[in-house]
């Protein structure tokens, strides 16, 4: 299966994969906190003479979790999800390893939750490059602490070996999970095409245009900006089909929506809503410079050259330009400029006319 994505595509995949990541640490945060915190209450069962200079640690790490928890909740935060990640491990790390100092028992204790802490990580990221740079955070976290605060070089070893066979499984681990989930975008992705796009064109089918449709109708009634609709529909199409056969007149309905897709910006909606007949949304324009728009198309439609056929075969289309009115509906806007391109076919075709306001 194909994942390379083109640039928009690896864009939404990497958004989504952040947001993914986001709500994971939220909950990894709270747990880590709540770990930390049960710790305490391990220190004071085994070693409470220590209690009093562990706790200040615990705390910090409890109260540092929080703040991450509540930082990945915040959405502002949502790009630095690599900052948030190193910063956890930062934390779990710096208080394991303040508190391995000397005792049996606390080397035990802060092995195991490294051990968690590996899991935890694993089981985080889908990109093998945010998983090595945490693992390398964690091991470069552990080895320079560890001789500041004095941990024997029974737990360096430990450690050590035990941090880097976690690194090795987890970076592996994520380049695995990284491939299925980039073949579930995929999939995703040539979903959403099959659901609303038209095959023979690319153009948005008639669900998918009239949810666009009703989705710029929705700003433009809540802000002061217009919108319009044009409707085109091919002139005499019946007579191309007869004449040149039917694959050549899909060629000619494929032909009208590249030249459209590609005279309009990148904000209009352009939808075919069965046949040769197309719609077209045109955010933030008026009645005038709709008109400007469908004449352009026309022009442009009637100079087209169909690539199947070469030169010879030539096609016109008529189109109805409606701009929306106060209070209207997107039914309403639709009959208008229907009405307007039955105008355009009943005064001779090939030409362009605007709806009657009301
Ligand atoms: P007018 O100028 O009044 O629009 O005349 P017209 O001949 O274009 O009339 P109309 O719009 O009613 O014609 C629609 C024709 O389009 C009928 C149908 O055979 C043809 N058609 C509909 N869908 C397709 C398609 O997917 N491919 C092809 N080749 N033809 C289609
Ligand atoms: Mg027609
Ligand atoms: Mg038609």
């Amino acid at each position: 299966m194909d994942t390379v994505f083109s640039t928009e595509e690896e864009q939404r995949y990497a958004e989504r994969g952040s947001s993914e990541l986001h709500a994971k640490l939220r909950w990894t945060f709270l747990v880590a906190a709540t770990l930390f915190f049960v710790f305490m209450g391990l220190d004071y069962q085994f070693d409470p003479e220590k209690l009093g200079r562990n706790m200040a640690v615990r705390l910090l790490a409890v109260g540092a979790y929080l703040v991450l928890h509540l930082l990945a909740r915040w959405e502002p935060a949502r790009a630095r999800v690599e900052l948030l990640l190193l910063a956890g491990v930062g934390v779990g790390a710096a208080s394991v390893t303040r508190l391995s100092v000397g005792l049996r028992f606390g080397e035990l204790l802060a092995v195991g939750s490294l051990l968690l802490m590996v899991v935890m990580l694993a089981a985080l990221t889908t990109s093998p490059r945010q998983a090595l740079t945490s693992h390398a955070l964690l091991l470069a976290v552990v080895n320079v602490l560890g001789p500041v605060f004095g941990a024997s070089s029974l737990f360096f070893f430990a450690v050590n070996v035990f941090l880097l066979s976690g690194a090795t499984a987890g970076v592996i681990l994520a380049a695995l999970s990284e491939r299925l989930s980039r073949r579930a975008f995929r999939m995703e992705l040539d979903l959403e095409v099959l659901a609303t796009r038209d095959s023979l064109t690319g153009a948005h089918n008639r669900r998918s245009f009239l949810q666009q449709a009703e989705h710029e109708l929705d700003r433009a009634r809540r802000g002061t900006r217009p919108v319009s609709l044009l409707m085109l529909d091919i002139d005499r199409f019946k007579s191309i089909n007869d004449t040149h056969g039917h694959p050549v007149g899909d060629a000619v309905i494929r032909t009208l929506a590249s030249t459209c897709q590609s005279a309009l910006r990148s904000v209009d909606v352009l939808g075919r809503l069965g046949g040769e007949e197309f719609a077209i949304v045109l955010p933030e324009t008026g009645t005038e410079g709709a008109l400007r728009v469908a004449e352009r198309l026309r022009q442009s439609l009637a100079e087209a050259v169909v690539p199947e056929v070469g030169k010879a075969l030539s096609f016109t289309v008529s189109v109805g330009v409606a701009e929306r009115l106060p209070g209207e509906g997107l039914e309403q806007l639709l009959s208008r400029g229907d009405q307007a391109l039955y105008a355009a076919k009943n005064t001779g075709r090939n030409r362009v006319c605007a709806a009657a306001h009301g």
